[in-house]
């Protein structure tokens, strides 16, 4: 490494040294000579490999392997062969090493890693890239998971050292992270990660609100320590009684998942009780740790009233990403409630650090099954590959990463299907053909509709009918990979033979013109604008299309079939790509729109109703034209993560002189009829802004209205959403996202 080196100055060298070293120090687990020569090599070959590259920040780019494989080895704990490919993950994409000399180097394993690593890169000319890329990244976790886990703390470090990015950049990693990542690392049991991610991805959403609240939590902590105590001393003295160690603390919730509570309950911050849990580990043997969490539980509930309904007992029944711990939400110190966790070091351990930890403690139990069943369900849906990238992720999303639901046959044994699974589902969850003959279904032997969803504890009977198939209205009462697919190739294979009608028909009609069969169906499969020929077979046969005009369409030219041209045809703008086409501007709000201002033809999305000053982001749409949402609009992340390629970056110009739609949402204590003029005088009198619609409901001494205005920017927005607050009797006002 002495030529190259030239290119790091001492103060990089000192960096890089360090950094190094604090890996070597991060390893817990243990190692053989080969190991420790391997390291060494692997970073030896990077530092050269990547010497003419920096990161955005200017860093020297080796910093980035290095920190990846400080991660593996200490946040997500995994051992030398995944710390090898880590330091070695972007050597082969980057620069000019190639796959074979790392096969050569470090031998298959590694060789193999690194390679499901680079592949994972790249590929962006697709229409759907990151459905494409969501799946490379299951595959790879079939070959070896630890290609999976690297990649997720290769993602974690980018997330964390997003700063120097372009802003539109960020937006799309985030989403992107959003999208695979924190799915895939709550799935994989990486609970940490999981969490970090979400923060990391609301910071770049919404750096105002994630502002806002982590300072609001850092002059709250004072406050929350001391109640914290007042909350576990009465408890600690109690849990001496226990014939093992245990530990007790208080752990704040993350920002996101209180943002998600100041969202879902429409309170302030000052209103959301549970900013923290209290955890107690218990240091038991294997085979007495489940006693022992239920001994805890029994002290925790009898110094402090539980709430029963809000008892999680995943120490019986393991969630299926592993997670094991017994969850109760009890009434502390001043009423307030408290969620309290117990579990033991073991169940700990795996749910911080998910399936790397199950791979330590594989053996002790039987629960790494849980792990191969959801593999098993990666594999089969994987297989069953016939479906477009987008239909598939969605299988996917709703079958691999959603909670699920426990449900018994009639013999007692129990079946596990995704939360929101139907009867119908369970009928193809045994078996494909009990599927398709499906008739009727019965649940604790009452009859359901098919569509039923199911619930815990469910005892199903299917009941089968040979003469039974199934039909397009199936596929709106199932919600898993399986069924869907099922029933979707069920349903082709029954076009398939209904078309043959059609092609029949169809070949009788150009007998009867002497027209010939080959050279002319595929001119009329384009011409009535199909993909196939079974697609226009089948619609001939259910007379979409009609064969007893074809004479209205074509000349019969020496056995070919001519369309009759048309009169009038649009042709100019097919030569326009889409969305790209100029157009006079209307008074419409302006933007700049990557870097140009007048160039593009664009509209408000209405999910979001984006006013001057919000974040904001342009989407070219499909079906042409602009669509301009805010960054925080559920669609978006969706958008952006699945269409990188579409977003364009969105500007506001300030100052022009438009209007925007914006909603509010406000409470209140019923003040009598006199609240709607109050509200309705503030806005137009005062603020003298223009109102499209009011409605008001009270009930109870309370009211909830929603009013829409016109505003000119998001500064005028957040003025009244100020003065309204401030009027006597109103308790809140939100703006509301469609
Ligand atoms: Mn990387």
């Amino acid at each position: 490494m002495s030529t190259q080196t030239a290119t790091y100055n001492t103060e990089d060298k000192q960096l890089i040294q360090q950094a190094y070293r604090q890996l070597l120090n991060s390893i817990k687990s243990k190692m053989d000579d080969r190991d420790r020569k391997h390291i060494r090599e692997a970073y030896e070959l990077a530092v050269v490999a990547h010497s003419k590259q920096r990161r955005k920040s200017g860093e020297p780019y080796i910093l980035h392997p290095i920190e990846v494989a400080r991660i593996c080895a200490e946040e997500i704990g995994l051992g030398p062969t995944a710390i090898v490919a880590a330091i070695l993950h972007d050597v082969v994409e980057d620069t000019e090493i190639t796959s074979v000399k790392i096969h050569e180097q470090f031998g298959e394993k590694i060789g193999m890693i690194v390679d499901g690593l680079t592949k994972l890169d790249g590929l962006y000319e697709v229409e759907s890239p990151q459905a494409e890329n969501f799946k490379k990244v299951l595959q790879s976790l079939l070959v070896d998971v630890r290609v999976v886990l690297i990649k997720m703390a290769d993602r974690l470090h980018n997330m964390r050292t997003l700063g120097s990015m372009p802003r539109h950049k960020q937006l799309k990693i985030a989403a992107e992270t959003d999208f695979i990542y924190a799915p895939l690392a709550h799935r994989l049991g990486l609970y940490n990660l999981k969490t970090e991610f979400e923060d990391l991805i609301m910071k770049i959403k919404e750096p105002a609100i994630y502002t806002e609240i982590s300072n609001q939590l850092q002059e709250s902590k004072d406050q929350r320590e001391e109640f914290i105590d007042s909350f576990i001393d009465p408890l600690s003295e109690e849990l001496s009684v226990i014939p093992f160690p245990t530990r007790i603390f208080g752990r704040p919730k993350s920002i996101y998942s209180i943002w998600n509570k100041i969202k879902t309950k429409k309170v302030p911050f000052e209103e959301i009780y549970d900013l923290f849990a209290v955890r107690i580990i218990i240091t038991a043997p294997l085979e007495k740790e489940k006693q022992a969490c239920w001994q805890v539980y029994s002290i925790v509930t009898d110094v402090h009233i539980p709430i029963p309904e809000r008892l999680k007992d995943w120490v019986t029944t393991p969630k299926s990403n592993g997670y094991e711990s017994l969850h109760t939400t009890v009434i502390g110190p001043k009423g307030k409630y408290v969620e309290v966790q117990i579990r033991s070091e073991r169940m700990d351990d795996i749910a911080e650090r998910g399936f790397a930890a199950h791979w330590k403690y594989k053996g002790q139990r039987t629960q790494g099954n849980v792990y191969n069943n959801w593999l098993d369900n990666v594999r089969e849906i994987l297989e069953n590959d016939d479906e477009d990238a987008i239909q598939f992720l969605n299988d996917f999303k709703t079958n691999l990463f959603q909670e699920e639901v426990y449900v018994y046959t009639p013999k007692g044994d129990m079946r596990v299907l995704p939360k929101g699974a139907t009867a119908l589902d369970f009928a193809f969850h045994i078996h494909s053909d009990v599927g398709y003959h499906c008739a009727s279904l019965k649940v604790n032997n009452k009859l359901v509709p098919m569509g039923y969803k199911l619930k815990n504890g469910d005892q199903v009977t299917v009941i089968t009918k040979e003469s039974q198939r199934p039909s397009e209205a199936w596929l709106k009462m199932v919600v898993t990979g399986k069924a869907r697919s099922k029933i979707r190739s069920s349903m082709k294979e029954e076009r398939r033979k209904q078309g043959e009608f059609g092609m029949e028909a169809l070949q009788r009609k150009l007998r009867n013109l002497k027209v010939d069969w080959e050279e002319n169906v595929d001119t009329l499969v384009q011409y009535f604008g199909f993909n196939s020929r079974p697609d226009l077979y089948f619609a001939i046969s259910v007379e979409q299309v009609n064969l007893s005009d074809l004479k209205e369409h074509f000349n019969v030219e020496g056995h070919k079939l001519v369309p009759v041209p048309k009169v009038q045809e649009v042709i100019e703008e097919a030569s326009a790509p889409r969305g790209k086409r100029k157009k006079k501007y209307t008074g419409q709000p302006k933007l700049m729109i990557d870097g140009t201002v007048d160039q593009y033809e664009y509209q408000l999305g209405t999910c979001c109703s984006p006013v001057q000053g919000d974040d904001v982001f342009a989407y070219n749409s499909a079906t042409g034209g602009l669509k301009i949402h805010r960054t925080s609009c559920p669609n978006a992340t969706n958008l952006m993560a699945r269409f990188g390629y579409r977003i364009l970056r969105a500007e506001w110009i300030m100052g022009a002189n438009t209007s925007f739609v914006a909603d509010l949402l406000i409470t209140g204590v019923d003040s009598g009829p006199g609240v709607i003029q109050t509200l309705s005088n503030q806005i137009s009198s005062t603020l003298g802004l223009n109102i499209r619609s009011f409605y008001i409901d009270g009930h109870e001494g309370f009211f909830e209205g929603r009013v829409s205005l016109l505003v000119t920017n998001k500064d005028q927005l957040n003025i009244v959403i100020r003065v309204l607050k401030n009027l006597e009797g109103v308790s809140n006002v939100t703006r509301i996202e469609a």
